[in-house]
C-alpha cells in the first residue's frame, strides 16, 4: 500500500479505502451567516466516520441547491442552532451541499446495496428507519424522523468526504460527468415526485402541466418528466432567454410572466374592494388567456407545479383544471399564500404539499436519467472556492438556466 496522509489537497486521491483524519470543507458558521458569498469559506476538519448502515462517499462533485441559500442567510431555520438544540455535542458548523456524485471509499456495519469502490450519485433525504410512523407503514419521505443531508443534517457534500445513510446511495449513470451526475438528483426526484407521486393526479398521456420557473433546477427537470410521461409541458418563465431554454428541453409552450398585462402577482387583494379584485382579476384572466393561447385549448392544467408560492399561488389556484392539482413544494417568494377557496371547493381542485421523495422515486428517475429520458441541464461549473459565488447568483436570481455543480474532487 502506498504511502497515507492525514490530508490530502483537492483532487489528490488517498489510496483506495484510506480514509485521511482530516479534510477540507467549505463550510458556513453562525458568526458568517449572511450574504452567501461571504457565509462559505474553504476550513480543515476531522473527516466523519460511517456508523451502522452508514456510508463514506469520497466526493468527486457536488450539486447546487437552493436550500443552502436559507443555510448561508440563517433564516428562516439557523440550521447551526436547531441541530445544537437536539445534540448539544453536535458541530458549531454546517457543511452543506444535498447533492453528490462520488466514491464509496468507507462503508459502516450492516451496509450490503454498496461496495468501496462503486460510483455512486447521493440522494439528499435521511430518515430513522425504525421510527414509529415508518414500522407502522408510512412512506418515510413523510415520517416524523426525515431530514435533509446537507442541510439539516450535517457533513453535506461541500467537502471532500461526505457521510450518508446507505439506502441514499444510487448507481451512477456510466455516460454522465462526475459533475453531470451531481447535479440533477435533488430537484429531479422532488420533480418526479410532485408530478408521479400523487394518484390519480399524475401525469397521463395528453395532460396539460403547468410548470412554474421552467428554466431552474426543478422546471428544467419538469419539463423533462412531463415530456418523457407524454403529457404537455407548458413552462413560465421571466426572460427570452429562458424561454429558448424551456423550449429545447422539449416544452410545448412557454410564458413570459414579464408581460406587462400581467399586473396580478402577489397577494390577493380583499374581495370586499371591488375595483382593486377586479384589477386582479384583469391580470389574472390575461394570464389564462395567454395559456390558452399557448395550448390551443381552453382547458386549464391538470397539474400545476408549484413553487413560488406567495407570488403565483393565487394564479395557479384559479388556471388548474376543475379537479386539477396544484402541488407545491416551496415558497421561493414567500410562504403567506392567499387560496381563494371558493376556485378550490366548487371546482373540486386538489392543492397538495410535496417534500423531496423516497427511494423509489429517486430509483424511478435515476432510471429516467440512465436511459436518457432527462438530462441533468448541467448549466454552470464552478470550483470548490466558489460555493458561495454559485449560492449567490441563486440568491440573486441571476443564475443560467438549469442546475449547477462544483468540483470537489473532480479534474477539470
Ligand atoms: P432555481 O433558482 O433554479 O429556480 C427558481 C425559479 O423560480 C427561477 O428560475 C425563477 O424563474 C422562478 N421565480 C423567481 N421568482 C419568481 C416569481 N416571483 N414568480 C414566479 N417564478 C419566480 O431554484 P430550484 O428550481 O432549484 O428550486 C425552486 C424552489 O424549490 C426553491 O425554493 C427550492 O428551495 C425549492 N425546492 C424544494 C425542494 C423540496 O424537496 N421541498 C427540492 C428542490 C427545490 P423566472 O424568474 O424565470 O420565472
Amino acid at each position: 500500500m502506498s504511502e497515507t496522509k492525514d490530508l490530502y489537497e483537492l483532487g489528490e486521491m488517498p489510496p483506495l479505502g484510506h480514509v485521511p483524519a482530516r479534510m477540507y470543507a467549505s463550510l458556513i458558521r453562525p458568526e458568517r451567516y449572511g450574504e452567501p458569498e461571504q457565509a462559505f469559506k474553504v476550513e480543515v476538519v476531522d473527516t466523519p466516520k460511517p456508523g451502522p448502515r452508514q456510508v463514506l462517499v469520497y466526493v468527486m462533485a457536488a450539486g447546487i441547491n437552493y436550500n443552502n441559500v436559507w443555510a448561508a442567510l440563517g433564516t428562516p431555520v439557523d440550521v447551526v442552532a436547531a441541530r445544537r438544540k437536539q445534540n448539544p455535542a453536535a458541530e458549531a458548523f454546517h457543511i452543506g451541499g444535498s447533492d453528490a456524485s462520488g466514491i464509496v471509499w468507507a462503508v459502516g456495519e450492516g451496509v450490503t446495496n454498496v461496495r468501496v469502490g462503486d460510483e455512486v450519485v447521493l440522494s439528499c433525504a435521511m430518515w430513522d428507519e425504525n421510527a414509529a410512523d415508518i414500522q407502522a407503514g408510512a412512506d418515510p419521505i413523510t415520517s416524523t424522523s426525515c431530514k435533509i443531508w446537507g442541510y439539516e443534517e450535517n457533513w453535506g457534500s461541500f467537502a471532500q468526504f461526505t457521510r450518508v445513510d446507505d439506502y441514499q446511495c444510487f448507481k451512477k449513470p456510466p455516460k454522465l460527468s462526475w459533475e453531470a451526475a451531481a447535479a440533477y438528483m435533488l430537484v429531479g426526484a422532488t420533480a418526479y415526485r410532485q408530478l408521479m407521486g400523487w394518484e390519480p393526479h399524475t401525469v397521463k398521456p395528453g395532460d396539460p402541466v403547468l410548470i412554474w420557473g421552467g428554466s431552474g433546477g426543478l422546471g428544467s427537470m419538469a419539463i423533462q418528466i412531463v415530456k418523457a410521461k407524454g403529457g404537455i409541458p407548458i413552462a413560465v418563465v421571466s426572460s427570452e432567454s429562458r424561454m429558448e431554454h424551456c423550449r429545447k428541453l422539449g416544452a410545448h409552450g412557454v410564458i413570459n410572466r414579464t408581460d406587462p398585462s400581467f399586473t396580478h402577482w402577489g397577494r390577493l387583494p380583499d374581495t370586499a374592494d371591488a375595483a382593486a379584485y377586479a384589477e386582479w382579476m384583469k391580470g389574472a384572466n390575461a394570464f389564462r388567456k395567454k395559456w390558452s393561447d399557448v395550448l390551443g385549448s381552453r382547458q386549464g392544467p391538470r397539474i400545476v407545479l408549484e413553487h413560488p408560492g406567495e407570488s403565483t399561488i393565487p394564479t395557479s389556484i384559479l388556471v388548474c383544471d376543475n379537479a386539477g392539482m396544484v402541488v407545491i413544494c416551496a415558497g421561493t417568494t414567500g410562504y403567506n399564500a392567499d387560496v381563494d377557496l371558493r376556485y378550490l371547493w366548487m371546482r373540486q381542485k386538489r392543492l397538495q404539499g410535496s417534500h423531496f421523495a423516497n427511494t423509489e422515486q429517486c430509483k424511478a428517475l435515476n432510471d429516467m436519467v440512465i436511459d436518457g429520458l432527462v438530462d441533468p441541464a448541467l448549466a454552470d461549473v464552478f470550483e470548490f472556492d466558489e460555493v458561495g459565488k454559485a449560492h449567490q447568483l441563486l440568491h440573486t436570481n441571476t443564475h443560467p438556466s438549469g442546475n449547477l455543480a462544483i468540483r470537489v474532487n473532480a479534474r477539470a
